[in-house]
């Protein structure tokens, strides 16, 4: 199981750190539901792709001793099963639906922007549920457009930090 932690780094800073990093105590287990501290289970080594860099960083793993399942802490720049960074993403998808402009591969954009699409409801939802009372455009690329920016503005708002204390939206679900 993945739980998603803000660092409140940089991917180049957090990779920078290594293991070395502060990382967070987990004191309730997701998977039994025990309140036990989770033990550290050593790291294992994933990619974390940004426009510029490929960073190989490490993710810490920890271990519930009631009932021996493992938990992994994934910084929160990273969603489940993207190596590319959400801000990344995010960019990507910005240039591609304001100026048709393809940062990279065709074809992994064409995939993120149907993935995105295919969010569109929830996102509009996630953004209703934080507060959000304007309007959102009607016409679907519009919307994609505001979303896209509202969740690249996510980041330098404190709405989110009410939430559950790191990005809880996958914007890129299946
Ligand atoms: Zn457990």
């Amino acid at each position: 199981m993945m739980i998603f932690y803000d660092f409140g780094l940089s991917v180049r800073e957090y990779a920078r750190r290594g293991k070395k990093n502060d990382f967070p105590d987990v004191d309730i287990c997701p998977h039994c539901k025990g309140h036990i501290r989770l033990l550290r289970h050593g790291f294992y080594f994933r990619y974390a792709v940004t426009n510029n860099n490929v960073f190989s960083i490490p993710i810490c793993r920890l271990r519930c001793p009631s009932c021996g399942k493992t938990v992994s802490i994934i910084p929160s720049f990273l969603l489940p099963y993207f190596q590319h960074t959400v801000a990344t993403i995010l960019i990507k998808l910005k240039h591609y639906f304001l100026y048709r402009k393809v940062i990279g591969y065709r074809q992994l954009l064409e995939f993120f922007n149907q993935r995105f699409r295919k969010n569109l409801t929830r996102i509009e939802m996630f953004f209703r549920d934080v507060g959000f009372r304007g309007v959102f455009p009607f016409n679907p690329k519009e919307k994609a457009i505001k979303l896209v920016e509202m969740l690249l503005a996510l980041g330098k708002t404190p709405l989110l930090k009410r939430g559950i204390g790191h990005f809880p939206l996958n914007f890129m679900a299946s």
